[in-house]
């Protein structure tokens, strides 16, 4: 899962980056609107972080345009804890859910697995894909309740793919949700990630949709 982070204050910036690291998240982080801007509507996030006072072009400029643009990434703005005009302005634009500042990590981190899960049409945070469960609270995966242990990589390419269950997911969308920009990405990786996973599920989940990508279904229920 690929979150931008958008925030002036550097000290808040680098705190919520490593948050959402530390909980496997990838993250881009900028400081000011105009490049959110360009950065929402040009590249693929699974969520945006998003201040609302921010040098150059405001955060609820940034979601209006971005809204206008056409983009449905949700968003999570941070607002001033007291503030409810900033919050109303915020929904009034098109925002997800909101957090005052200060507020506690693991309020931010449920909202961002909420609001993730939510825009992949689900309501519980254990996701399901016939006998196999993912909880994206614990990070647990089970498969006919018998625990399965997974390295942070295969956990994330799980996480994407069972965030988009029965969508064909190409490689370079996998990669880009599982890798930060900065890192060295090759989609020949995501190949042995899902070999890994396969060897480690009793039922073929993760279907290869040739020359296109990967698909996970629930195969005792999927009608084919
Ligand atoms: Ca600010």
């Amino acid at each position: 899962m690929r979150i931008l982070v958008v925030e002036d204050e550097p000290t808040l910036r680098s705190q919520l980056t490593q948050m959402l690291v530390a909980h496997g998240y990838v993250v881009d982080a900028l400081d000011n609107g105009v490049d959110a801007l360009h950065a929402g509507i040009h590249e693929s996030y699974d969520l945006i972080v998003l201040d609302l006072g921010l040098p150059q072009l405001d955060g609820i400029s940034v979601l209006q345009r971005l809204r206008q643009a056409g983009r449905n990434t949700p968003v999570l703005i941070l607002t001033a804890r007291d503030n409810w005009q900033d919050k109303v302005a915020g929904i009034d634009a098109g925002a997800d859910d909101y957090v005052g500042k200060p507020f506690h990590s693991e309020e931010l981190l449920a909202r961002v697995r909420a609001l993730i899960r939510r825009s992949a049409g689900f309501s519980s945070s254990v996701l399901r894909c016939g006998a196999l469960t993912l909880d994206t609270r614990s990070g647990r995966v089970m498969e006919s309740d018998l625990p399965v242990t997974l390295t942070s990589h295969e956990y994330k390419v799980l996480a994407y793919l069972m965030h988009h269950m029965g969508e064909v997911v190409s490689r370079q969308d996998l990669t880009e949700h599982i890798y930060a920009q900065d890192f060295d990405r090759d989609s020949n990786t995501i190949d042995v990630f899902v070999a890994r996973l396969r060897k480690k599920f009793s039922r073929p989940y993760i279907q290869t949709v040739r020359g296109l990508g990967y698909r996970l279904t629930d195969i005792d229920n999927d009608g084919n």
